[in-house]
């Protein structure tokens, strides 16, 4: 034992000796840190953070792919998908013409930082007429250029592509549905929509996707780093840090089990403390998220400590009293001993232009 300390103490003796006092390394430097929103299971599904729609220098991003793999990690993303414009590659001259590129310089380091990363590119034609469309899940970007845009989707189709059809409201004053873009989806080679992208919310978009069957999404549509955007749009600090996301609800954490989940429109759009998307799923997110416990009685009323166990911060009203329940927090609220069911309106969730869930819970 005493040989044993001695051994130790000449260990640490050298191991003193051995610093190099003309390098030290600073113990305050930041590190990199991957902070996740927090989600509960919701009826049996897991729900993985997303970002479908980004850009790099390999079209007029301006970021490198790995950095968008780095970054993803940092801001707790599950799944990202890398889509450089097919027609629009201002740094062409520099980085080349293979449209495959920036998911082939991604993917080892997606697999490094166990990021899912999915193949996909963005079919980009005049604004208002045709429109910008994502391909994901694509075999080959290269194999989707196409003069003719009916062409271009039926290409990234045939490949196994799931489409979506992109920011329906930017540059534009509404939100529109063109001829062309209700044929494709008619046809069925368009099954997904924007209802949130960079920072315009479409809640007619939203109504199309409930009466058009559509899957919702959420993107980022990010050019330059996440952290300048999110800063841009959030000088007070009020709102969250996180970027816009798609939430969606898998059987298996698998490429497969995404795929599986955007078929059977499993998902919903995440942005800026709002939640969008089909009823059913939100009020499914609600319940699983916030738990109500009775924690004392007095005279005709009782308290009741209501916790969130998500990220996400909700805001709901009960008769007339409206509540903010911050993410990871708990509020106590205090109803009549005779109430039974509570009803909530929950604001910061929305299923169509102007409506919210409303959900009804029984007081055990
Ligand atoms: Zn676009
Ligand atoms: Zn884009």
């Amino acid at each position: 034992m005493r040989y044993l300390l001695s051994l130790i103490l000449i260990v640490a003796q050298l191991g003193l000796f051995a610093q190099n006092v003309n390098k030290q390394n600073f113990p305050d430097k930041k590190n990199f840190n991957r902070v996740e929103m927090a989600l509960p299971q919701v009826n049996g599904f897991t729900v993985l953070r997303c970002d479908f729609h980004t850009h790099t220098v390999f079209s007029d991003g301006l970021v490198w792919p790995t950095y968008r793999v780095g970054e993803a990690w940092m801001q707790g993303l599950d799944v990202l998908a890398i889509t450089d414009h097919i027609e629009y590659r201002p740094f062409k001259e520099y980085v080349g013409g293979d449209f495959n590129a920036s998911y082939e310089l991604a993917l080892p380091a997606a697999r490094e930082y166990g990021i899912m990363l999915i193949r996909g590119t963005e079919v980009t034609r005049k604004q208002g007429v045709i429109g910008h469309f994502n391909a994901l899940f694509i075999q080959d970007a290269n194999a989707i250029e196409h003069s003719d845009p009916e062409k271009a989707l039926q290409a990234a189709y045939d490949q196994g592509a799931f489409v979506m059809y992109n920011h329906p409201a930017w540059a534009l004053d509404t939100c529109l549905q063109t001829e062309f873009q209700q044929a494709m989806i008619d046809k069925g080679l368009v099954r997904g929509i924007e209802v949130f992208n960079n920072d315009e919310f479409y809640p007619r978009a939203l109504s199309w996707s409930r009466d058009q069957q559509l899957t919702v999404f959420a993107s980022s549509d990010i050019h330059w780093t996440i952290n300048d955007v999110l800063e841009s749009h959030f000088p007070d600090g009020t709102g969250t840090a996180f970027r816009p996301m798609t939430l969606v609800f898998v059987n298996q954490k698998s490429e497969e089990g995404v795929r599986e989940a955007l078929d059977n429109r499993r998902t919903l759009a995440y942005f800026y403390g709002n939640v969008a998307g089909e009823e059913k799923w939100l009020k499914s997110l609600f319940l699983a998220s916030v738990q109500w416990e009775k924690v004392s009685e007095r005279g005709k009323s009782i308290s009741y400590r209501v916790t969130n166990l998500s990220g996400i911060q909700y805001k709901f009203t009960i008769g007339g009293t409206q509540y903010i329940l911050d993410g990871g927090a708990s509020i106590q609220i205090s109803l009549p001993a005779a109430q039974r069911e509570v009803v909530m309106h929950i604001l910061n969730m929305h299923y169509y232009e102007g409506k919210h869930p409303v959900v009804s819970m029984v007081l055990g």
